[in-house]
């Protein structure tokens, strides 16, 4: 059996401050959602109110077609991981994984295969005897989230799971985490991260917070390909954001005209509005909307060199592969991009 999750019009409030805002969104059966956000913006509240540990002002919280709204934490069959691992340092990581077991009364005879079967997925077999002071902080979370299967959860709730850990440790993480989600095809993940790599490594699809507010919603392609506001531009992946005003014929970026498609909706002429150009896709040299320039700063990253080109007063990034030699600074240099590299995002959708 199989249940996704879904936020009906969801607010939580803290005293008069609204950090959850009417959230509507369906995590389906099944399917791994990343909450991408900065700090603050309310990913944490949205699954804690999954998990039942805060009540919302409004709106309603289904798993499956269970409306849970109002159930404790211990009868939504969830699994959850937090950042802090939170483990019990007084058991034994076998007890720790036994513990949600045991809390829920499954039978006793039970137990021991449960938890050897969650150890197993995990790579934390040898361990099961050690207390959580003699291990890793790496495996210290393979146990939190073995703990979090053991119960044979429909929804997995993963908050952070992987921040407390190094660089090197946590891209091994991620893809353990990815390889746990195929041996479990039909458990829901519901994943808060404030990491775009982590977001666009794991999720099926992205929500977008800012600001207690869903911004957007779609698959990592989607949302990089065709961001629908600045917010999201910006966030997943790195974005050049150019003011430009809307022509009968298309936009101008200072006065010149460019060739990008102009949405049938929205930009009416003479409106103001924002082009989004991700910086791998604008070249070096001539071709369709070419930008004259000059080079502001170079960084070489290995695979390409980072270009910081002025263009009428505004910054434009170019990130360039194959350059043989590093441009100087201060020389002129003409940037283009083709028009279906560009996406006019509409000014007022991002409020702020
Ligand atoms: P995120 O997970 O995106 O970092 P949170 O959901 O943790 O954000 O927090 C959203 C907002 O709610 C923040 O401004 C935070 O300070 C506030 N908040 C969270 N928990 C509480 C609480 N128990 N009491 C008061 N304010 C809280």
């Amino acid at each position: 059996m199989t249940s996704g999750i879904r936020f009906a019009d969801v607010s939580v409030r803290y005293g008069t401050t609204t950090v959850l805002d009417s959230l509507d969104l369906t995590v389906e059966p099944g399917e791994v959602m990343a909450l991408l956000g900065p700090s603050g913006s309310g990913k944490t509240t949205a699954l804690r109110a999954v998990a039942g540990f805060v009540h919302p002002a409004s709106g309603r919280v289904f798993i499956g077609d269970r409306d849970v709204t109002d159930l404790p934490p211990y009868k939504r069959g969830i699994g959850m991981v937090v950042q802090s691992y939170a483990l019990f340092p007084h058991l034994r990581v076998a007890d720790n994984v036994a513990f949600g077991l045991k809390a829920r009364k499954e039978p006793r005879a039970e137990i021991p295969g449960r938890v050897a079967e969650a150890l197993e997925m995990t790579g934390m077999a040898a361990y099961a005897r050690r207390y959580p002071r003699e291990l890793s902080g790496g495996q210290q979370q393979r146990v939190a989230i073995a703990r979090a299967l053991a119960i044979r959860p429909d929804v997995l709730l993963l908050d952070e799971p992987l921040s407390a850990l190094d660089a090197q440790l946590r891209s091994g993480m991620l893809a353990e985490l990815a390889r746990l989600h195929r041996e479990l095809p039909g458990v829901s993940v519901l994943y808060v991260t404030h990491d775009q790599v982590e977001a666009l490594t794991l999720a099926d699809r992205i929500a977008v917070m800012d600001r207690a507010r869903l911004q957007d919603c779609g698959t990592p392609q989607e949302l990089y390909r065709r961001p629908r506001t600045e917010f999201t531009a910006s966030f997943v992946g790195n974005a050049n954001l150019l003011p430009v005003r809307v022509t009968a014929a298309g936009v101008t970026l200072a006065g010149r005209p460019l060739d990008v498609p102009v949405p049938a909706t929205g930009a009416a002429p003479g409106a103001t509005a924002t082009l989004c150009v991700r910086p791998h896709l604008v070249g070096l040299g001539e071709g369709p909307n070419a930008l004259r320039g000059r080079i502001t700063e170079v960084q070489w990253r290995g695979a390409t060199h980072r270009l910081y080109v002025d263009v009428a007063g505004h910054r434009v990034k170019a990130d360039v592969r194959e350059l043989r030699e590093t441009p100087a600074l201060d020389s002129e240099v003409t940037l283009h991009f083709a028009p279906e590299d560009a996406v006019l995002l509409a000014a007022g959708v991002h409020d702020g």
